[in-house]
């Protein structure tokens, strides 16, 4: 997972290496580097510029202690402004009410069935009684997918596959938790393979239609700045509570984890890292900007 961003901020802190103090010029040079590693990475260049303005603030204002190293000291620095970019705390998703709902939006392909059973199993191992809905009226085989990834946990699936209408369904889904003792619901809503404005307003409505106490958007890590981009899109319009990140197994670059935070300013609270149900980790940015820094 991101050794390319890893390797080379490894690189940019070998350049203070033997320098015995934080001068502007060495600062300077490192600073650069980072950059370009942050912007290679696919970190939004905005973001990327920013962060770096702050590294650089950071380490011209500290004082090298005698025990800590220029390199030492800007490890810290970078580890620090990229925990806090990721969003500092880690952030928990909300399950309120009775049912509690968490409806789940994002493109064709990007997880989010796959994200669905996984947050089945991890809300059941917390016993809680939960139920998954089969929103996707367009592609029947999606209601098959997730009865499989269900069987699997050992969840139950509620769907209505003559019935066309999502919004229907999942108020029906709602009724149904109601009254046979479910008490989180988890819509798996339709995608498409490009934002469209009929898929916006349909989960707007359904969204409207069933108030979630969470509203995730998942995307494919892979997709670096066009996952970022998508989930602004999806968030002007559904105001989501968080963000899930899919397929960080392949991802070797890291820019959609690295800025999605900071452009579209809601926190990421899932890790999926596979396709097996067990793949899925609760977001910490500090252990994530641990990771990055090897
Ligand atoms: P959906 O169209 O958004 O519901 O996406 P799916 O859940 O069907 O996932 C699309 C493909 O990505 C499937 O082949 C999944 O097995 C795979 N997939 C989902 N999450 C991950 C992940 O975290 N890592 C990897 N490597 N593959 C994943």
């Amino acid at each position: 997972m991101f050794d390319n961003l890893s390797t080379k901020l490894d690189k940019a802190f070998k350049t203070l290496k033997g320098q015995g103090s934080i001068t502007e010029i060495n600062v300077a040079a490192t600073v650069k580097e980072i950059r370009r590693a942050l912007v290679d990475a696919d970190v939004n260049y905005k973001v990327a510029k920013e962060v770096t303005d702050k590294i650089k603030e950071e380490a011209m204002g500290r004082d090298v202690l005698v025990a800590v190293s220029p390199g030492q000291l800007m490890t810290k620095i970078v580890y620090d402004e990229l925990t806090q970019l990721m969003g500092g705390e880690k952030q928990d998703i909300q399950v309120k009410g009775d049912p509690a709902v968490i409806l789940l939006s994002g493109l064709q392909g990007s997880g989010k069935t796959t994200f669905a059973g996984k947050l089945a199993a991890h809300l059941k191992k917390q016993g809680r009684q939960v139920l998954l809905v089969a929103c996707d009226v367009y592609r029947p085989a999606a209601i098959d997918q997730l009865k499989v990834l269900a069987e699997q946990v050992g969840v139950d699936v509620y769907s209505e596959p003559e019935n066309k209408n999502p919004v229907d369904i999942s108020r029906n889904a709602v009724e149904f938790a109601r009254k046979n003792n479910k008490k989180v619901v988890i819509i798996d809503t339709a995608g498409r393979l490009a934002v469209d404005e009929q898929m916006m307003a349909e989960i707007e409505q359904v969204k409207r239609a069933v108030n979630p106490s969470e509203t995730l958007f998942v995307v494919d890590s892979m997709t670096g700045q066009d996952a970022v981009n998508t989930a602004k899109t999806f968030n002007d319009r559904l105001n989501f509570d968080g963000v899930v990140l899919t397929k960080l197994d392949g991802d070797s670059r890291g820019g959609a984890a690295l800025s999605i935070r900071a452009v579209v300013e809601k926190p990421i609270k899932f890790i999926s890292t596979g396709e097996k149900m067990e793949a899925l980790d609760l977001f910490y940015p500090d252990r994530m900007a641990q990771r990055i820094l090897g």
